[in-house]
């Protein structure tokens, strides 16, 4: 993977910003991305793959469970698609989403949630406390959560519980989540005739990721519906969150790719909310947006790039990206309760690095491993009830 933009790249994303056109209702269009979109209301849509859903290029994604009025405010201002899963906040996430959404008419919103298991009946016993927690008779999007391989994603007992699911009505539609290995997970989506949407990293970090686009272009052709998370690489450069990533920017970068229908990123604040549905107004670039997202640099912040460069470098075998991930949740999104849960569903026991006093992975970012793994480990010893 390049590490940096190349020149062709860059300049065919600032010929699509000074390409935009203005549309009906105030929606405004890049010459590259006209594909596959509509307007509603002045609020660009796309259609998520052979799902026919009809969806808004921003929705939401995580939410404090403590905080309702996010998701209300999303819904009432045009959002469609509202994102969780059956570990967020220890299920208190999906708790407070069935208090909402009681309330709304059961056609005004499209639900995600996403399960875990490694047998048919974990993952039916999951579902089933899931949909209790959200007081629902079935969820539009039922994804198989974190899935970092074919195998994962192909395995039978998973396969027929998901399959079981949907022939039940319970789950419209199945998908796979995935933060690593995405292109080999996403072909095994796209490929396979099970399951109808991915949802994926993808970000301007992820530019030169050339196999990712690949895949991503692939499942566009077959039909599968894509949802894109981390489009904000980490929302801050750094560990400090003095130096923010320009997220409207970020989204908009991301959203020039016809095949990504949609996105879910997650909010702190209601400014941060209203700032992220502006784009479903307009997505073009301006070229102070591209040069904030520094693309000419080979600086990721704190976002991890799940290139797996470092899979085997560890005699341990930790599994680097994921933590590295769990740390981008705590420092990054400042959300504890994610970074937790992330680290929870490593199944790691002890301190995760033991006694080893000599790191011998090498990042191709630069991130010192060890030190890293060391402050997020801290994170397992907090007792989840002060992890909202
Ligand atoms: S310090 Fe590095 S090599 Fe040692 S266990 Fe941790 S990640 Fe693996
Ligand atoms: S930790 Fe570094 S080498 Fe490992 S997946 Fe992330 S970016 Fe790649």
């Amino acid at each position: 993977m390049q590490k940096s933009l190349n020149r062709r790249n860059f300049l065919k994303l600032s010929a699509a910003g000074a390409a935009g056109g203005l549309l009906a209702g105030g929606g405004t269009l890049s010459a590259g991305s006209l594909n596959n979109l509509s307007v509603k209301n002045g609020i660009i849509h796309r259609t998520l793959g052979d799902t026919g859903l009809s969806v808004p290029l921003v929705n939401l994604g995580f939410v404090r469970s403590d905080n309702p009025r996010f998701v209300n405010l999303a819904l009432d201002m045009g959002m469609t698609l509202i994102d969780t899963a059956h570990g967020y906040s220890n299920g208190r996430n999906e708790e407070m989403l069935g208090e909402v959404l009681k309330n709304r008419p059961r056609d005004s919103y499209y639900l995600v949630t996403k399960v875990r298991g490694n047998t048919e009946e974990q993952i039916m016993e999951q579902f089933d406390i899931s949909m209790n927690r959200l007081q629902l008779d079935y969820v539009d999007i039922l994804c198989l959560h974190g899935s970092g391989s074919r195998q994962h994603t192909l395995d039978e007992a998973r396969l027929n519980a998901f399959s079981k699911i949907k022939a039940q009505g319970r789950a419209r539609f199945i998908g796979v989540s995935t933060h690593s290995n995405e292109p080999e997970v996403i072909r095994a989506v796209s490929e396979n005739n099970i399951y109808d949407v991915v949802c994926t990293s993808y970000n301007f970090r992820m530019e030169n990721y050339e196999d990712l686009k690949q895949a991503v272009a692939e499942a566009g052709d077959a039909g599968t519906g894509i949802i894109a998370m981390k489009t904000m690489a980490g929302v801050y450069w750094d560990k400090e969150r003095q130096d923010p990533v320009n997220v409207k920017a970020a989204l908009k970068f991301a959203l020039q790719n016809p095949d990504i229908h949609t996105s879910i990123p997650g909010v702190e604040s209601f400014l941060e909310l209203e700032e992220n549905f502006e784009v479903n107004y307009n997505i073009d670039l301006t070229p102070e947006e591209i040069n904030d997202l520094r693309l000419d640099q080979a600086d990721t912040g704190m976002f991890c790039l799940g290139c797996e460069e470092c899979i085997g470098q560890c005699p341990r075998s930790i599994p680097v990206p994921d933590i590295m991930r769990s740390y981008m949740y705590a420092y990054g999104y400042k959300n504890p309760a994610l970074a937790r849960e992330t680290m929870d569903a490593l199944e790691i026991r002890g301190d995760t690095c033991g006694s080893c006093s000599s790191c011998s992975v090498k990042c191709v970012q630069g991130f010192n491993v060890a030190e890293k793994i060391k402050d997020i480990d801290r994170i397992r010893r907090v007792p989840r009830d002060f992890l909202v």
